[in-house]
């Protein structure tokens, strides 16, 4: 069978293809898997208690077969977009109705819109989407219909303490670089995006970087995307002092996925209209209207408060524990070798820089799934960006702290003696 151009794009071997799979894989495999690579949140009891709740009551009082029984309107359901708008307004003071918020199936749903919104063919030229700091989501790296349209700068990196202890590095903004590239004078950038935390290195951009792109993108006319899947005010899985600011050049992206909801597929564009009746006629066209299980679930408890609630007492607090357990694990186990983990500010992973070490980070990661353990090789994040002469991107890997710490625990301990061998052996 023959696949059209855009047949052959979507259907090539992608980073985010090998992610999902192995993911799936390895929870449906008869095989024990220690699965530290993924994006899936945590199981966390507390917080699925307090969803079978709400569907109960969801399911008691008729709601539940009213929101799956109906379509909503291509910018998704009213109910939630109103107490979204609501929230918003109480928690933040902005300036806010339901004309600025529109739902997507998963923001990674509204990545595509929106990468291919700015990005890609223009009238008078191409123009491509700025990651101001990569390592960024992978998952951003195929979205454009039509070849790729990312520009990336590589990051400036710092030593740092974490809890009064070395052996942590923090990446930084490349403000000179970033500022001064050419594509400003050429017209080539169609907007910024960033995630905060950023998935893969648990990386908090702080409010002065954030100022900073903030000014760029007002300066050139483009919108600042930012992506707030592990953000506030859910998951909220953010370590620093942080604050989060909109107004209508940015365009804010959140999900309900970390907060434990990922089987629902709901993602929330807060923006200017313009930018929402834009979303919502690409909903129309590719799915109707997004799904509204995860709205019916997610109104009452933003209306309650017990969203907000989860976040910051059981969910935020869940990941701060796990990332110093693993970050102890990895400290013994590689006492005397150069690894380097970078601060762990937010988001549900460590990023892990082998420094000089002796195979790239993808057979890395096919010695360890030989060995039972999954992480991601570190060079798939490095979107936008030409990695042929960094050697730091084939010397990080991606993990994951959402499992139990047993499976953290035995996990460290192959990447560790996998890791070791390779440096013994050089
Ligand atoms: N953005 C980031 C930074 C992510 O890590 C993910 C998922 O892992 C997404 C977006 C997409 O998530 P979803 O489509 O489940 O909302």
């Amino acid at each position: 069978m023959k696949f059209s151009k855009f047949g052959q794009k979507f259907t090539r071997k992608t980073g985010i293809l090998q992610l999902m799979d192995d993911l799936g894989n390895a929870l449906a495999g008869s095989e024990p898997v220690l699965m530290l690579g993924g994006g899936n949140p945590a199981r966390l009891p507390e917080v699925n208690a307090a969803y079978e709740r709400v569907m109960r009551s969801l399911l008691d009082s008729q709601a539940a077969v009213e929101s799956v029984g109906n379509y909503s309107t291509p910018q998704g359901d009213a109910g939630l977009i109103d107490a979204l708008a609501d929230f918003l307004r109480q928690e933040y003071g902005w300036h806010i109705t339901r004309d600025n918020i529109a739902l997507t199936n998963g923001s990674q749903n509204a990545f595509f819109y929106l990468f291919n919104l700015f990005g890609g063919a223009f009238e008078g030229g191409d123009k491509k989407i700025l990651l101001p700091l990569a390592p960024e989501y992978v998952g951003y790296a195929d979205a454009h219909i039509d070849g790729q349209h990312f520009l990336s700068v590589p990051p400036q990196m710092e030593d740092v303490q974490h809890e009064g202890q070395d052996g942590f590095f923090k990446y930084r903004v490349d403000f000179e670089t970033l500022e001064h590239l050419p594509e400003w004078d050429t017209g080539e950038i169609g907007a910024i995006c960033c995630s905060r935390p950023t998935n893969p290195t648990g990386n908090v951009l702080t409010d002065e970087e954030m100022a900073r792109l903030d000014a760029l993108a007002q300066r050139h006319g483009i919108p600042l995307i930012v992506d707030n899947a592990y953000g506030m005010p859910f998951p909220s899985i953010i370590h620093t002092d942080a604050t989060l600011t909109w107004h209508d050049n940015m365009i804010l992206c959140f999900s309900l996925s970390k907060i434990g909801l990922p089987g629902v597929r709901t993602g929330i564009v807060v923006a200017s209209a313009e930018v929402v009746r834009a979303i919502s006629s690409m909903n129309a066209v590719i799915n109707l209207a997004p799904t509204r299980f995860g709205a019916a679930i997610a109104t009452p408890m933003l209306r309650d408060g017990s969203l907000k609630q989860l976040s910051q007492h059981v969910i935020r607090p869940f990941y701060r524990k796990q990332a110093a357990f693993a970050a102890n694990c990895l400290k013994r186990e590689f006492a005397g070798y150069p690894l380097k983990i970078h601060r762990p500010e937010g988001a549900i992973f460590l990023w892990l820089w082998f420094d000089g070490l002796p195979v790239s980070s993808q057979e890395l990661y096919e010695q360890l799934k030989a060995e039972g353990t999954l992480i991601i090789p570190g060079e798939h994040f490095f979107v936008g960006m030409d990695t042929g002469s960094l050697r730091h991107a084939r010397e990080c890997i991606r993990m994951s702290i959402a499992q139990d710490e047993a499976t953290l625990r035995d996990g460290i301990a192959t990447i560790g003696r996998v890791v070791r061998g390779l440096y013994d052996a050089a």
